[in-house]
């Protein structure tokens, strides 16, 4: 890759400066609903202490857009770090600024310190280099283990390389790009990619280039409806982007060119309106009447799309077969789920919804790798450099 990781780094008395990505959830009183992204972090965290780093800890949360938000304060996650770690966790009220460097410069080997809020400054989301120097003002190296954020180029990703000397990824950072290696780069084959989503408008890029590193292509959820009108069928009330027709059709002839196989639903549980009480049927894929909406993938499509994994020894999966978040449609994504779950490839889910609905079946241990990237994962996928990756590239 190119780049260089924290384990060839020298840590002892130094000061680490490391972006995270502890964007958690948050309910309506403040309090932390899923610390996963938290525990994410944690052994970069623990190798970094145990080699005698001072930690400065940087993140942010949510869209405060510039301007200080106290519902966004990082307060609640220092409060649970210190829980996890079962160690003190300085917070410092701000992330830049006289006081901050001074708290930092007093930490002692092993200690760690949680800066406030990165985003209540607007220079972060610019890549603002006055704001990125600030930022790295009392550090020595630079680590960002922050994979979520890296295809943005803020200024705690991005700017802040140019103002440290050393600059490294760290071990969660690693196991992305790992993993990721793994099963578009170098993968064992066959590969097999399974697309869905709602739009095909958002997932061009990825479909293109994707065709390019795979064996078989399967297209689900409402996604595939603009494929199939493009083909001539009657797709009633379903979910489609007129615009995109052509764009379908060329990937079609793209995949054909390739001999890659592309995989489309064969039926489809159809409803009369976009609702969870809507009246249900399957029908195949050409008979969905003209009020109607195709919903999920049908019980057939479950079949023929698990007969085609059958003999992967790589998938990927990104975008639900359905509209998942509605019970009575949700049968083709978890079929697909508990597929992926009893596989013996090397499997690999991206994508906030996907995972969501790999959680919610409890299917989580069974996948090989379990993307902590939505927007970062996608452009991976669409083959582009994340800058947060190439500034490490850059200065290694
Ligand atoms: P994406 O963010 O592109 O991965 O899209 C995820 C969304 O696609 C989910 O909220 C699903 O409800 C939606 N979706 C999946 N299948 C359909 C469909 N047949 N019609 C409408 N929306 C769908």
């Amino acid at each position: 890759m190119g780049i260089k990781y924290l384990d060839t780094v020298e840590l002892k008395g130094k000061q680490v400066w490391l972006r995270v990505d502890f964007n958690v959830p948050l309910d309506p009183q403040g309090n932390i609903t899923d610390d996963t992204r938290i525990r994410s972090v944690l052994p970069t965290i623990k190798y970094c202490r145990e080699q005698g780093a001072m930690l400065t800890i940087a993140s942010h949360l949510g869209r405060p857009k510039g301007e200080v938000d106290k519902k966004l304060s990082l307060i609640p996650v220092a409060r649970r770090l210190g829980e996890i770690l079962e160690k003190r966790v300085d917070f410092l009220s701000d992330c830049i600024g006289p006081e901050v460097e001074k708290a930092v410069s007093e930490l002692k080997q092993g200690e760690v310190a949680l800066l406030e809020n990165l985003r209540f400054y607007s220079g972060e989301e610019k890549n603002d280099p006055d704001f990125a120097r600030s930022l790295a003002k009392a550090a020595e190296i630079y680590v960002n283990d922050a994979f979520a954020v890296s295809h943005r180029a803020h200024a705690s990703v991005e700017a802040i390389t140019h103002f440290i000397d050393e600059c490294a990824a760290g071990l969660l950072m690693r196991k992305e790009l790992n993993c990721f290696d793994q099963a578009m780069e170098n993968p064992q084959r066959p590969v097999v990619a399974v697309i869905g989503g709602a739009k095909i408008s958002g997932k061009l890029e990825a479909l293109k280039n994707i065709l390019r590193k795979v064996d078989k292509l399967i297209i689900g959820g409402g996604m595939a409806f603009t494929f199939l009108k493009a083909q001539g069928y009657q797709v009633g009330k379903s979910l489609i982007e007129e615009d995109l027709l052509e764009r379908a059709s060329e990937i079609t002839g793209l995949a054909r060119e390739k001999q890659i196989k592309l995989y489309l639903p064969v039926d489809y549980v159809i409803a009369d309106r976009f609702s969870p009480e809507a009246e249900r049927k399957v029908v195949p894929a050409p008979e969905i009447p003209g009020e109607w909406m195709g919903m999920d993938i049908g019980p057939a499509t479950s079949i023929l799309f698990s007969e085609v994994m059958a003999d992967a020894r790589t998938i990927i999966w990104n975008g639900p077969m359905g509209v998942f978040e509605m019970e009575a449609f949700s049968e083709g994504t978890r079929a697909m789920v508990s597929y992926l779950a009893r596989s013996p490839a090397f499997t690999v889910v991206g994508g906030g919804d996907t995972i969501a609905a790999v959680q919610q079946e409890g299917k989580a241990a069974k996948i090989s790798y379990i993307s902590t990237g939505g927007g970062a994962f996608l452009e991976l996928l669409e083959g582009k450099e994340l800058p947060g990756i190439k500034a490490l590239k850059e200065k290694s």
